[in-house]
């Protein structure tokens, strides 16, 4: 299945607060509205949400938290955001994400 980046309604990370306008994932086809129970991975900060029936984000039961961490690929891309974050502290010398 193709990776697509579709335009999005804005949205804000629950945990870091920036504002997110592009969704990419393996949907098969570019979507204006996220479906129901679809899962967010925020590129900012790697912090994990759900997206409800209004295309709204909420912050994910405990059983699917767990769910999407034990999936490999979820579990790298959050290294890779964690590692992007800790380069730009230390080119800038200001705290990431993660550090908050
Ligand atoms: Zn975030």
């Amino acid at each position: 299945m193709p990776l697509v980046h579709s335009e999005v309604p804005e949205f804000v990370c629950l945990k870091c607060g920036r504002t997110l306008t592009v969704l990419t994932g393996f949907v098969g086809e570019e979507v204006r509205v996220p479906p129901p129970g679809a899962f967010s991975l925020c590129v900012y900060c790697g912090d994990l949400a759900v997206f409800t029936d209004d295309g709204r984000l909420r912050e994910p039961y405990d059983f699917e938290r767990i769910d999407m961490e034990q999936d490999p690929t979820v579990r790298n891309v959050q290294r890779v955001i964690k590692r992007i974050g800790a380069m730009k502290s230390d080119l800038t010398g200001e705290r990431s994400e993660h550090d908050r």
